[in-house]
């Protein structure tokens, strides 16, 4: 990874872009199919095998409103901790008085525009110390780029969606459609039902379909085994591919890294309180037969890969090995756990979600009030778990956390420059969270997840 980098620098540097691009990124690229070409069928397999070897349903109830309330807790107590960080840090605050003046119009014009009320009752478009300002402020979201003013555009239509239209979409309408489209809770509501059903099953009759799926199982855990062995190759290629695309001048790359440095710092610093305190604590708490520097050197092969694929699904298969190989949870509670973890649990996006608008609004000078920070604690919730597990998907949904507090989804363009670094560092706390959950949920079922020395 550190000689991925250090490549893009150079040949940033040298003007070796076009090369990179065109002989070094594909290959990252290639890893990152070959990990998401597994993921889908490897839940699929290991989620029946799983049931299947827990042998009784109540168990698995148990497993599930375990998984699904700490996932919950998680998630609400990191977007509350990013709630208080951009509080005290306050990054939107620290932009000059004159671009917030102007941005703030330029809110008013859209709320006015939109029908929208304007959220704090202050009112610069009809303040004559303000009337010669008005006409020349610069819109925030002036150069929004395409798929942004798509996304917006198809959010601000799903408004109207019923409440419990994400359970209608859970369940698929054609299991090849489902596995097609890689829709991983549609996949992983099948095999909850094909599990259970096969359970219920006469014993005679379903062995075969049994060994079948147990040997599949196998055989796709060997192919992540022979991707990874190629690993460090394939992660030199996707980082100095990834950085080259993100700037093509030694300058802009830093100018990346150094705008918007408050709020870059704020979800940076809540983001480590995560890893560094809160699943620590968790584990130090729940599992103490797990130290968590232990913990750490178990996952860290996701934790890379999350961090330079910026994707909990494409690393799913490898946290599923860490958390099975590294620290002793058994395939049948890792294998429930992980995968829904991977598409519910995003614990990093969720705090991510909170800092970013409350920062917008800090940085139109609209001040949000307590109600309107609850409601985005609950939609911060639920847009994480509406997220997919893939790069950016954290920054789209962000869009509808601003429209249901009533804000412009377009802001998201101002932090998009920024938003491919910190979706990084969020997915790794995405991963981090969903491996220290089935620890602790492991533990709960009597297991000793221990970590087992690394051969
Ligand atoms: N990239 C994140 C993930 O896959 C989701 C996001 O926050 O954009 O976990």
């Amino acid at each position: 990874m550190l000689l991925g980098v250090i490549w893009s620098f150079v040949s940033i540097w040298l003007g070796w872009g076009d090369f990179t691009l065109a002989w070094i990124d594909p290959f990252g690229e290639i890893f990152i199919r070959l990990l998401r070409f597994i993921a889908i069928p490897l839940v699929l397999f290991s989620i029946i095998s799983g049931i299947t070897d827990l042998g009784d349903t109540q168990k698995l109830g148990r497993l599930g409103i375990k998984t699904l309330s700490a996932y919950l807790l998680t998630t609400v107590l990191a977007v509350s901790l990013g709630l208080v960080l951009v509080n005290i840090i306050k990054p939107g605050e620290r932009a000059p008085m004159e671009q917030r003046v102007q941005y703030r119009i330029s809110y008013e014009q859209w709320a006015a525009a939109n029908s929208e009320p304007i959220k704090d009752g202050r009112n610069l478009l009809s303040d004559p110390a303000y009337a010669h300002l008005i006409g020349a402020e610069k819109s925030s979201t002036a150069e929004l780029p395409d798929f942004v003013r798509e996304k917006a555009a198809e959010t601000k239509s799903e408004k109207g969606k019923r409440p419990l239209q994400f359970l209608v979409d859970m369940v698929p309408i054609n299991l090849f459609g489902a596995l097609v489209d890689s829709s991983m809770l549609q996949v992983i509501f099948f095999a909850i039902f094909f599990g259970v059903a096969l359970l219920f099953s006469p014993r005679e009759l379903v062995r075969p379909v049994k060994q079948f799926v147990d040997g599949a199982n196998s055989i796709f855990l060997r192919m992540v085994d022979a991707v990874m062995a190629a690993a460090p190759y394939f992660v030199f290629a996707l980082m100095a591919g990834i950085l080259v695309k993100m700037a093509d001048s030694p300058s802009a790359l830093w100018g990346i890294f150094s705008s918007l440095g408050w709020y870059a710092l704020s979800v940076l610093a809540g983001l480590a309180l995560l890893v560094y305190a809160v699943y620590p604590l968790l584990l130090r708490v729940f599992v103490p037969t797990l130290g968590y520097r232990s913990f750490f050197r178990g996952i860290s092969p996701a934790q890379l890969l999350a961090f330079s694929s910026s994707s909990s699904a494409a690393t799913l298969p490898v946290t599923m090995e860490c958390v099975r190989d590294n620290l002793g949870v058994s395939p049948q509670i890792s294998s429930f756990v992980l995968p829904i973890g991977a598409t519910v649990n995003m614990d990093g996006t969720s705090l991510y979600q909170a800092v970013g608008v409350v920062f917008l609004a800090q940085l139109h000078w609209v001040d949000l009030d307590l109600a309107q920070q609850l409601t985005i604690v609950l939609t911060a919730t639920l847009a994480s778990i509406g997220s997919a597990a893939v790069p950016s998907a954290g920054l789209i949904m962000m869009m509808v956390v601003l429209i249901s507090v009533g804000l412009p989804p377009e802001w998201v363009a101002i932090i998009l420059t920024i938003d491919r670094p910190i979706d990084m560092c969020r997915t790794v706390v995405n991963v981090t969270g969903d491996a220290t959950i089935a620890s602790l949920v492991a533990r709960s079922e009597g297991e000793e997840p221990r970590a087992v020395p690394l051969t």
